[in-house]
């Protein structure tokens, strides 16, 4: 079995230079296969990259996130009955909850709920707003005096600046028989192949890591976790997200600029399939 390396700041395994994208070079290590990037500044980087403009500017993330609320609602009652397959509600922690929406499902379900994120408007939006127990902040840094029967790390296991620092934190805030669920892109998905360096996916630097079922699989794997299932997420965006995430990755030219900012406007708020062939759950069991 292939190790995986040490964190990606101090990582001395040789990597193969792949491609730049947004002016970051993309490689992929020699050793396990892992494809990351490197950050310029990890003192600044939660601040700068999740500031108020990702989640309302639609830069590489939201036009306005708190539109999305039913549905993250939805995607977290789905979650939620997956886990009920499995154990019955207990504490469960939220990594980069945001303004915690999949969350609230969560405690409709039963769930003790906290959550840790590093906007601090949205996490305060889901402190004064949702009534959760939200802290500012990374997983990196992230500590507690309990331990959680469930941590979720959806959407987010490719935005952690220090991997292997806050997947520590994560087995060692796990239960021993306890789970992570996780939701992220599949790097070898036909999808991603398609698209090469233009996927989406590739959106540095709010996502640095990049995986396949087997380096994810491998880095739980290291951490003291084992892949028990693993499933794709019908999941739906809002046609506004879906055009924001097109226009970032390929710069429309006048014309189709115009038609999108019309459909924006006009038909924004409706929501569309999400071609899910690029992006799967993975459930975790501490071991
Ligand atoms: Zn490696």
């Amino acid at each position: 079995m292939r190790k995986v390396c040490d964190s990606i700041l101090t990582c001395t395994q040789e990597r193969i230079p792949l491609f730049t994208k947004k002016g970051y070079l993309i490689k992929e290590c020699k050793t396990c296969g892992h494809r990351l990037t490197d950050i310029a500044d990890v003192e600044t980087h939660l601040e700068q990259t999740y500031s108020d403009d990702y989640f309302f500017e639609g830069k590489e993330g939201y036009t306005n996130y708190l539109e999305e609320k039913e549905m993250l609602m939805r995607s977290g009652r789905k979650f939620a009955k997956i886990m009920s397959k499995y154990t019955k509600p207990g504490k469960i922690l939220d990594v980069g909850c945001a303004a915690g929406f999949i969350l609230k499902a969560f405690e409709e379900a039963g769930w003790e709920c906290y959550g840790v994120e590093p906007n601090d408007t949205m996490a305060s939006y889901g402190r004064n707003e949702l009534n959760l127990n939200i802290r500012t902040g990374g997983m990196e840094t992230f500590d507690a005096d309990q331990k959680f029967d469930l941590i979720n790390l959806i959407e987010v296991i490719g935005s952690l600046y220090d991997l292997d620092q806050a997947m520590k934190n994560v087995s060692k805030l796990c239960k021993q028989g306890g789970f992570a669920m996780v939701e992220s892109w599949d790097m070898n998905s036909f999808t991603a192949k398609f698209y090469g360096k233009n996927w989406h996916e590739y959106c540095p630097p709010s996502v640095v890591h990049w995986y396949s079922d087997d380096t994810l699989k491998q880095l739980f794997k290291y951490h003291g976790f084992e892949l028990i299932a693993k499933g794709r997420p019908s999941k739906r965006i809002t046609l506004k997200h879906g055009l924001a995430i097109i226009a970032e990755n390929s710069s429309p030219s006048g014309l189709k600029r115009k038609l999108f900012r019309f459909l924006s406007k006009t038909m924004g708020n409706v929501t569309v399939p999400y071609p899910p062939a690029d992006i799967k759950w993975y459930l975790f069991k501490k071991i």
